[in-house]
C-alpha cells in the first residue's frame, strides 16, 4: 500500500496546523509521499507566501525595494521554525532569496522558493527526507509532464526507508531551469507523483471537509458529497469549484486511482471519495453539485442557414478560431446558435466578431450580452430522472430569474445556464434550496 498525500497551503499555514499534519502522518505510515503547497494564510499572518513572492517580482521590475517583503516572508516562517523548535538556518534560505531577487533570476525560480522552504522546515521537523521538485519531476518545454522521466528520477528516493517531502507547484524543464505550474498547482504535482507511483490512493487534505455540492463562500453549511465521478468532478472544477486544480484529475484517471479529499483540521472526516466508475449506483440523487463562474460573453446569431447550409457552423467557428477564442459553450437551435466565453480573455474581439459574422458570414441578426455568469448543474443521476432540466428552469422562473443561454452536455451530467451577473448567487441559492434543501426534507 501507497498512498500519496498533499496539503494545500493552510494546512501548513503556522506551527499548529505543522503538527496537525505530523499527526496525520504518524497514524499511517503508508502515506510515504507528502506534498506540501507553500505556507498559506493564518488568522495571525494573513499572508500567502506565494502572493508575496510574486509581489517581491512586481516589486523588483518596478524599480522598487523588496526587501519588506523579503522581510515579511521571513518573519512567517521564522515563528514557525521558533514554535516548533527546530534548528534551521533561515537565513542562509533568505538570503538565497535576497540574491535571485537582485540577480533578476527568473520569476519562476523565485516564486517556488515558497513551497520549497514549506517542505524544507517540514522535512527538518520531522526528520524525513526532503526532495526537491526539480530533482523529481520533469516538465517539458510545453508546461506538459514526462511522466517516464519523473519515475525514473523518483525510483532511488522510493528506496529510503523515510517519509518523503515534496514541494509542490514546480518542476523542472529539460535545461535543468525551475518551471512553475498555473496556481494551485500543488494538487497537480501531488496526481503526478500518485501516478508514478501507482498510489493505491491520492489524498488531498485542504481546509474543507471534502468537496461540497455547492461553494461554502455562497451556501452556508453546505452538504458533503461523499463520493462524485472524476468526469463530474472535472465539470465542476472547470466551471469554478476551485476546491481542486482542473488538471489534477488527468494524471490519476489514466491510473484509475481515487482520490480523497479531506479536511487537516477534522482528520477523522471521510470526506469526499473521487472514483472513476460507482459500482452499484442505483440511488445517485438527481444532482451532486452546484458550480458557476462570472465574467462570460454571449455572442448570438440568428440566420436562416445554420441548419441548411452544410458547413455553416463550421464557417462560424472558423471567425471564433480567426480570434483565438476558446469556447465555454456552444448552443445551436434550427435558426440560430450562440458562442459563449471568457470575457476576461477576449474583451477587445467582441465587436470585430459581431462584424464578421455579418458581414463576412452574412448573419441576419447579430447581438451580445455581456457580463453573464454560468451556473453549472452537475450530477450522474440526471440521466435517469425526466424532465430536470424542466424542473431547474421553472425553479429560476419562479424565482424571476432569466435565463440568457441553455446548454446540456451529450453525457447528460451537466447542464449549464447563462444568466445576467447580478442574478448568480440568487440562481444558485434557488437551485440549491430547491434541489438540495427540500430533497433532504422529504
Ligand atoms: P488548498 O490551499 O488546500 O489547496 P484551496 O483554497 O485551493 O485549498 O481549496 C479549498 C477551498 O475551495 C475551500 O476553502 C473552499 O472555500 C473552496 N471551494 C470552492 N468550491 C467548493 C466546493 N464545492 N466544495 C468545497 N470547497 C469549495
Ligand atoms: N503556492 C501555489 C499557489 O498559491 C501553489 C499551490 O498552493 O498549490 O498557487
Ligand atoms: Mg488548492
Amino acid at each position: 500500500m501507497i498512498k500519496v498525500a498533499k496539503f494545500g497551503g493552510s494546512s501548513v499555514a503556522n506551527a499548529r496546523q505543522f503538527q496537525k499534519v505530523e499527526a496525520i502522518l504518524k497514524e499511517d505510515p503508508t502515506r510515504k509521499i507528502v506534498v506540501l503547497s507553500a505556507c498559506g494564510k493564518s488568522e495571525e499572518n494573513p499572508h500567502k507566501v506565494t502572493d508575496l513572492l510574486y509581489l517581491c517580482e512586481a516589486n523588483q521590475r518596478y524599480g522598487m525595494d523588496a526587501e519588506p517583503i523579503v522581510k515579511l516572508i521571513g518573519e512567517k516562517h521564522a515563528e514557525i521554525i521558533k514554535e516548533l523548535n527546530i534548528d534551521f538556518d533561515l537565513e542562509k534560505e533568505m538570503d538565497e532569496i535576497r540574491q535571485i531577487i537582485k540577480q533578476k533570476k527568473s520569476l519562476d525560480y523565485l516564486v517556488s522558493r515558497g513551497e520549497y522552504l514549506s517542505c524544507k522546515i517540514m522535512a527538518a521537523y520531522l526528520n524525513a527526507q526532503f526532495v526537491d521538485a526539480k530533482d523529481v519531476i520533469c516538465m517539458n518545454y510545453d508546461g506538459s509532464f514526462d511522466l517516464n522521466k519523473t519515475k525514473e528520477k523518483l525510483q532511488p528516493y522510493l528506496e529510503i526507508q523515510n517519509t518523503l517531502i515534496v514541494p509542490g507547484f514546480y518542476g523542472s524543464l529539460p535545461n535543468g531551469n525551475i518551471r512553475i505550474m498555473s496556481r494551485g498547482g500543488s494538487d497537480i504535482t501531488g496526481a503526478i507523483l500518485a501516478n508514478v507511483v501507482d498510489a493505491d490512493v491520492y489524498e488531498n487534505w485542504t481546509d474543507v471537509s471534502g468537496i461540497y455540492v455547492a461553494d461554502p463562500r455562497m451556501i452556508p453549511h453546505p452538504k458533503r458529497i461523499d463520493v462524485i465521478t472524476y468526469q463530474e468532478l472535472r465539470e465542476m472544477s472547470y466551471m469554478g469549484a476551485n476546491v481542486l486544480h482542473e488538471d489534477a484529475i488527468f494524471p490519476v484517471i489514466s491510473k484509475d486511482i481515487p482520490i480523497q479529499i479531506r479536511n487537516t483540521n477534522k482528520k477523522d472526516n471521510p470526506g469526499t471519495l473521487i472514483v472513476n466508475k460507482i459500482e452499484n449506483d442505483t440511488s445517485a440523487a438527481p444532482i451532486t453539485g452546484i458550480t458557476g463562474k462570472k465574467g462570460f460573453v454571449a455572442i448570438s446569431a440568428s440566420t436562416r442557414h445554420t441548419s441548411s447550409e452544410v458547413g455553416f457552423l463550421k464557417k462560424a467557428l472558423e471567425i471564433m478560431e480567426h480570434y483565438r477564442i476558446s469556447l465555454t459553450s456552444v448552443v445551436t437551435g434550427v435558426d440560430s446558435f450562440s458562442f459563449v466565453f471568457s470575457k476576461e480573455d477576449h474583451e477587445g474581439d467582441i465587436y470585430s466578431v459581431l462584424s464578421d459574422l455579418k458581414e463576412n458570414l452574412g448573419c441576419d441578426d447579430v447581438s451580445v450580452l455581456e457580463d453573464v455568469a454560468l451556473i453549472c448543474i452537475v450530477g450522474r443521476g440526471m440521466k435517469s430522472r425526466l424532465g430536470m432540466s424542466g424542473s431547474v428552469f421553472g425553479e429560476l422562473g419562479k424565482n424571476k430569474i432569466n435565463i440568457r443561454t441553455i446548454s446540456q452536455g451529450p453525457e447528460e451530467i451537466s447542464i449549464i445556464v447563462g444568466v445576467a451577473e447580478e442574478d448568480f448567487e440568487k440562481a444558485i441559492e434557488a437551485i440549491y434550496h430547491k434541489f438540495i434543501t427540500a430533497e433532504e426534507g422529504k
